[in-house]
This record gives C-alpha cells, structure tokens and sequence, in this order.
C-alpha cells in the first residue's frame, strides 16, 4: 500500500469555537514523506504534527510554534487519519479549525469531494509492540499490541441521558463514516456559560454541540446515536492518536480518556523503541495483512 495525499485542493469558511470568527481552511496536496503540515498564512509560520509540537490538551488538542497556535485540531485529524491521507497542507488564516457541526462528517465529505491520491511511497504504520498505559485515578488510556486497528472506549457520567457507554470499533472506513464521524462533541450548559464568561466558546450553539443542563439534552433533535457521547471519544482518540506519525496499528483501549490522557499516552509510547516498530505497508506480512484490507476500500 502506497502513501496517499488528496487529489486536488479544497477550500471551506466555517465558524471557530472558541473566539467565533470566520476561519478559511483550504486543504492542499503534499509530497511523499512530507506528513501533515498546518501553516498559519496570517502569520507566515508552518507547524508539523508531532507530539513535541502540542502545547495544550485541556479543552482540545492545540499545536504551536513561536507562540502561533492552531486549535481544536482532533476533529480534522480524525478524519484525515481514517481515511490514511499520509501527507496534507492545511492552510488556515486563523487560530482555529472550523468546528462545522462538531463531529468529523464535514471533513469526510470533503476528502470525499476531492478523492485520495496514491503516492509513490509506500505507506507506513507505526505497531503498538508492547501494551503500554497512562492511568490517573479510575481513568486510563492504553495501547496493546495488534494485528488490526481497535478502539474500545467507554465512559460514566453520573447524568441521566448519558450514564455508562461502551463502544468497540474495529477499523474501517465505511464502519468510521457510518458509526463514528456523525458523532458530536458535547457539552454542559454550566461548562458553556463559564467559558464563555471568559472569553471562549463564543462559537458554540447547538448547531454545533450536544449540550446538556442538570437533567436532559438540550438540543431539539436530541441525538444522532444513542450512544453519540461514546463514539464521540473514539472519534478523538483516532485524531489524538494521529500525533504518532503514522497510523497506528494495535488496540487503544480507554475509560473516560480525555486528550490530555492521550498526548501522555502518545508520549509515553514513544519514549522506547521497545514499544513500537515501524512497519512498511507494501510489504506482504501477516500483521498488516487486515491494514491493507481494511484501507483498500478507500478511494
Ligand atoms: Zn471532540
């Protein structure tokens, strides 16, 4: 399996989450071996992704560079990781991603819209060799050694229309358009109003966010799963777990994970190479044989 770039460059305005201005993001081919790239063009600075670029994980995951930041990245990533786009320019003129409807289908209809472009090199992946785990209290991430890509997440939320949820997915692009792209982020009303109290969330509404108050959600269509939370955070971790480099291959299992969680999961995966090898797409062996199945049905 070669590595893939998009066939031509797209363009979208959309509203950012937190400071609520217009933001143009235009999505760009790149080279073999170029990786994911974000470059800021009011500021005329290029920032990679890599885990030592991430400098803030507490409300999203956001990367900077000489005080340039790029926010709410997870969503994005997410999408352009299940699709196995190796190598990306996303040109932004502000601090923000679009938030769109806070789910990932926006971002999938665009790479649907422009279509996948395989490359000359052959793709990369990056398998879990050894389970390694970052637990804080009853909260853990882990990642275990895997012949398939596997997120198994769940959550307890002491509200009655979340409670306990529980999802398994087992890598493939119909299966992360149908069950996991469609799922939104969400939100607590008493959260929403202290953020922006301070300044943030100035984007957010319910076009954009579950949100809930003490009992219910508040949103009138109410949700687009019943289980929409859960895969909300499977739908995070493939776009956290983006910050490795390459796909990864193994199981990622969580209970209430959060991204701070998983960027000292990223971390703490790749402090050893006893943790991890790199392994080469094209080559015909039995661990990346359900990696090139699972991706071929990518066009
Ligand atoms: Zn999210």
């Amino acid at each position: 399996m070669k590595q893939r770039t998009i066939k031509k460059e797209v363009e979208i305005v959309g509203i950012g989450l937190h400071k609520g201005v217009p933001v143009k993001m235009r999505l760009e081919p790149l080279g073999d071996d170029m990786g994911i790239v974000f470059y800021r063009s009011d500021e005329a600075v290029s920032i990679e992704l890599k885990p030592e670029n991430v400098i803030d994980t507490k409300m999203a995951t956001v990367i900077g560079k000489d005080n340039v930041v790029i926010s709410t990245i997870e969503h994005l990533l997410s999408a352009i990781y299940a699709y196995g786009i190796d190598n990306l320019r996303v040109v932004l003129d502000n601090d923000e991603i679009p938030i769109l409807d806070g789910s990932s289908s926006g971002f999938c209809m665009l790479l649907d819209e422009v279509g996948i472009a395989e490359q000359e090199k052959s793709k990369k992946a990056i398998r879990v060799k050894k389970e390694v785990e970052v637990k804080i209290d009853n909260k853990f991430v882990k990642l275990k050694p895997s012949n398939h890509i596997i997120y198994n997440f769940s959550i307890n939320f002491e509200h009655p229309a979340i409670g306990e949820q529980q999802f398994n997915f087992d890598y493939s692009v119909e299966e992360y358009k149908e069950n996991i792209s469609r799922a939104r982020t969400f939100g607590f009303l008493h959260e929403v109003q202290y953020l922006r109290s301070i300044g943030l969330a100035q984007g957010g509404s319910l076009d954009n966010a579950i949100v809930l108050d003490d009992q219910k959600i508040i949103n009138p269509e109410g949700l687009r799963y019943d289980d929409e939370f859960v895969r909300h955070k499977i739908l995070d971790a493939i776009g956290d777990m983006s910050l490795l480099g390459y796909t990864m291959i193994g199981e990622y299992n969580a209970h209430a994970g959060s991204h701070h969680l998983n960027h000292l999961l990223t971390k703490k995966l790749l402090e050893s190479e006893e943790n991890y090898e790199i392994v080469d797409l094209e080559e015909e062996k039995d661990q990346v044989q359900a990696i090139q199945r699972a991706y071929a049905t990518v066009k």
